[in-house]
């Protein structure tokens, strides 16, 4: 795959790493400055920077999946009115980056998954 095109996903993921893009997301932008691009190569280059670990996958809504540029071990808050998947940072002994042994399992990664009504949606309610 042209590695332009890579760049260009990888800028868009950093651009907006808070949106924790879906492929379809990442296309209907690009795609206007890149005609050639198609689905298939955006999925294929986020497969790729999933192996290489530069990317992770998170699969918050059980509907879709999302790519997270962040790498730092960090769980997720959804919330249910606006749909926003936000960072979240609680203390967790297993978010650490380290690995661990569980119950002779070795655990490499670790997804937490909130989910609720935002901070922003609170607001509305009350004004
Ligand atoms: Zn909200
Ligand atoms: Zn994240």
């Amino acid at each position: 795959m042209p590695t332009y095109q890579r760049i260009k996903i990888l800028e868009y993921m950093d651009k907006h790493r808070d949106s924790h893009p879906t492929v379809e997301m990442i296309y209907s932008e690009l795609s206007r400055r890149l005609p050639i691009l198609s689905m298939t190569t955006i999925y294929n280059a986020l497969n790729a920077f999933l192996e290489k670990g530069l990317v992770s996958a998170i699969t918050i809504t059980g509907t879709e999946i999302r790519y997270d540029i962040n790498t730092n071990p960090h769980h997720h808050f959804l919330c249910r009115e606006c749909g926003r998947i936000i960072d979240i940072d609680v203390e967790c002994p297993f978010a650490r980056g380290k690995e661990k042994d569980i119950c002779g399992h070795r655990i490499e990664e670790v997804h937490g998954y909130f989910k609720g009504i935002c901070k922003d949606c609170l607001k509305k309610h009350k004004g």
